[in-house]
């Protein structure tokens, strides 16, 4: 080695462990109230991230090893939100005043929520998916992943949707096993005859595939109770605190809940709130949640017209889930890690050191609220969640007051 080359060497060798330390990480969340169900962390600790990944959690990670710092004092720092039930796909046949024309795109409505994961409940099936895939799944920063109508178009308007022959359970499960990555479940709903083959097809289907079945609660023809026998542990209902009046709601007119519910619970079915513009009443959720019928996930229902009525957000479901008594800790358990269990990810919806950076940086703002469920009747409360920072794959994706932001010079 020549004498530059080694002076060179020398030189690399001393400074590029400083540098290397120096920026160890691309961001780092200092001081936040740190909530990770899966984890059981629940205190205020540093966060650090790094090529996209959690990098390490730990109490005074020094600002120096970042290359961007945001201050996280009094804010909650959480897994990335996870939201089961959304409608995201516009759908082949919109000209039909079809169900797929509620859809909206969802990264103008999830990070500004916290929420990082999507679930398309079944408004694609497999004729349309991918379609679906090319035109949303591929092209959305927010992860989308699926529940695969057992309706071969999906949502796709009647009478395609009530069409019992194109309900093949072959099909839909080759297509689920087709896509893996992204298919998480199978779901039932929209049709209003008083068969069971649509039914039985789409568990046929979900068994095929080892993978939940999404029915959409009390499919109105088929008795409540039935529909819940049928089902298996780890399946899941959603729309659970609906009440409309030709379906059988979990909360009899007593206000107790039925017991062959309780017994579903208990069984290892799940109850997603889906609220939506229709599912979600005080007069069925309170009473639920006083007798211990809470929900696993906080699925919002997401589509054109639920986000301008009573549901708004998930974060606003959830909020209204503080206002009715339940623990912050095991509000963000259902926003993450159930919600994740439920769709046998895993991977998602924690904050484990390796795994990927979709974080949610939520304040709890103190005030008067009014809370509106889907009978138009109000909640009042005193504490309401709001995204301050969205974080998907290490990336900043909203930032409502500039926290990651530098002030402005003339
Ligand atoms: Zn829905």
């Amino acid at each position: 080695m020549n004498k530059i080359a080694s002076v060179f060497s020398g030189l690399l060798l001393c400074i590029f462990p400083v540098i290397s330390q120096a920026q160890q990480y691309d961001l780092l969340i200092k001081n936040g109230h740190v909530i990770d169900p899966k984890n059981q962390i629940d205190s205020i600790l540093d966060l650090a991230i790094g090529s996209g990944k959690i990098a390490k959690i730990a109490k005074n990670i020094p600002v120096t090893q970042a290359t961007k710092v945001i201050d996280a004092t009094g804010l909650f720092v959480t897994p990335g939100l996870i939201d089961i039930h959304t409608h995201v796909f516009v759908g082949t046949r919109p000209d039909k005043f079809a169900d797929g024309i509620l859809s909206l795109s969802p990264d103008d409505f999830t990070f500004k929520s916290g929420v990082t994961t999507v679930v398309d409940a079944g408004t694609s099936g497999w004729r349309n998916f991918p379609l679906f895939k090319n035109q949303v799944i591929d092209k959305s920063q927010t992860r989308v992943l699926a529940f695969l109508n057992i309706a071969g178009s999906g949502m796709s308007g009647d009478p395609d949707q009530q069409d019992i022959n194109d309900m093949d359970s072959k099909l839909t499960s080759l297509t689920v096993q087709k896509y893996p990555e992204i298919i998480v479940g199978i779901k039932i709903g929209h049709y209003e005859g008083n068969e069971w083959t649509p039914f039985k097809a789409a568990l046929e289907a979900a068994q095929k595939s080892d993978v939940p079945l999404l029915v959409e609660c009390h499919l109105p023809q088929l008795p409540l109770e039935e529909q819940l026998n049928r089902m298996r542990p780890g399946d899941i209902i959603t729309h659970s605190f609906e009440k409309v009046s030709e379906r059988i709601t979990v909360v009899d007119e007593q206000g107790h809940v039925r017991p062959f519910v309780l017994s579903a619970q208990k069984k290892g079915i799940l109850f997603d709130v889906g609220h939506g513009g229709a599912g979600f009443w005080f007069t069925q959720a309170i009473p639920a949640f006083k007798q211990g019928l809470l929900p696993n996930s906080f699925g919002s229902d997401l589509h054109r017209y639920s986000m301008n009525s009573g549901m708004k957000s998930m974060l606003n479901i959830m909020s209204k889930y503080l206002n009715m008594g339940m623990q912050l800790k095991d509000i963000i358990l259902r926003a993450t890690w159930n919600a994740a269990k439920s769709i046998k990810r895993s991977d998602l919806g924690n904050l484990t050191e390796g795994s990927v950076a979709d974080i949610a940086v939520l304040s709890l703002l103190k005030g008067n609220f009014g809370f509106i469920d889907s009978g138009g009747n109000k909640l009042e409360g005193n504490s309401k969640l709001e995204a301050e920072l969205t974080i998907r794959a290490g990336k900043i994706v909203w930032d409502l007051n500039g926290m990651a932001a530098q002030k402005w010079k003339n």
